[in-house]
């Protein structure tokens, strides 16, 4: 049976959550991740191309199917369902992808597009259906004559808010955007962010946001996570990641952002290296300007600088409390900046 989530539960819980794809050699893409995100929050995913980001994000949904770990959503083990019920917590779990051409059938009109959620979960009827569907191209700014329309007639910003209105017809708890600006001139990124964060509000979602720019994630997000090769190296509410981060990684990406002031560390140079050769030690270490011997030899663990606040990294050794494991995150509803 599936339950419904509480008040005082997260909404989404992640632990130690894996993929690995093939054999020789296996590609880790996602290893030990841990998060969870209250109930309306914002949780932000970052860091570069391979990072495991939107691998993460599609092991959350369960469109893959994770090596290791669970994920439990409304306090349900997605693992643990069987194909019915993963098809009733589907309704309440959606996603919103980069490309917004690409996930809108072309052969479907603008009507046709929104009423599909609504005829695959078997919710209301013919006119119920009408009104929630002119109701939403409404709330995403589009008006009612788009609805007998093909995608191809319209710009990439008027695309993802209509893929912005397919993820939300069926009115879902929880929204998993993967870099949902980044195929959009940066003319209509913030016009389609603030959408998001007003939809967000109107309709009380959880939103889990990917993206590779911080910059976009600093303006969205209440938590973030920020990833390399797999695992989450630093976690905390946004206020903590911009003002006082820890992690070597998330300093070295925060002095790429044009503008933001004096430079705490050297450029970071070099490619991420492949999650078919991930160096032994601190997984970081081939980049890190301050890496030392124990980072070659050493993985290190999680410690917890302040309150949710937490950075993967022998540094920290000396100001943080170890929290077990490397990944092992436990986050509080509360403590987003
Ligand atoms: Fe750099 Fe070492 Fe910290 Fe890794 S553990 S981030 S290599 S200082």
């Amino acid at each position: 049976m599936v339950k419904q989530t509480t008040a005082s539960s997260p909404l989404l819980q992640v632990e130690d959550l894996g993929k690995t794809f093939g054999q020789k050699p296996p590609v880790q893409a996602v290893r030990g991740v841990n998060f969870s995100i209250a109930q309306g929050q914002t949780f932000g995913l970052v860091g570069e191309s391979g990072s495991g980001k939107s691998t993460t994000g599609r092991l959350v949904l369960r469109l893959l199917e994770p090596s290791a770990g669970r994920v439990l959503f409304r306090g349900n083990d997605l693992g643990k369902l069987g194909k019915k019920e993963l098809r009733q917590e589907r309704r309440h779990m959606q996603m919103i992808f980069q490309d917004p051409y690409g996930s809108l059938n072309r052969w479907m009109s603008i009507r046709e597009t929104l009423e599909e959620p609504l005829l695959v979960h078997g919710l209301l009827d013919p006119a119920g259906r009408k009104q929630r569907v002119e109701t939403l191209l409404n709330e995403v700014g589009l008006p009612k004559a788009a609805l007998d329309k093909y995608p191809h007639e319209f710009s990439g910003g008027q695309r993802q808010r209509i893929a912005i209105a397919r993820a939300l017809v069926t009115e879902p708890e929880l929204i998993v955007a993967d870099e949902p600006v980044s195929a959009l001139d940066v003319s209509v990124q913030a016009q389609v962010l603030n959408l998001l964060l007003n939809l967000q509000e109107s309709h009380k979602m959880t939103l889990l946001f990917i993206s590779h720019d911080l910059r976009v994630v600093e303006f969205m997000c209440d938590q973030i996570a920020v990833m390399y090769l797999g695992q989450i190296m630093e976690l905390g509410p946004r206020k903590a990641i911009y003002r006082t981060p820890q992690h070597p990684y998330t300093r070295a990406l925060l002095d790429s952002i044009p503008g933001r002031g004096k430079k705490e560390l050297p450029r970071l140079k070099g490619e991420i290296p492949s999650p078919s050769a991930i160096p032994p030690g601190c997984p970081f270490n081939t980049r890190c300007p301050l890496a030392f011997d124990r980072c070659f030899r050493e993985q290190p663990a999680l410690y917890e600088l302040s309150p949710g606040h937490v950075s993967a990294c022998h540094l920290a050794e000396a100001e943080g409390q170890p929290q077990g494991r490397p990944n092992n995150i436990a986050m509080s509803p509360g403590t987003g900046a």
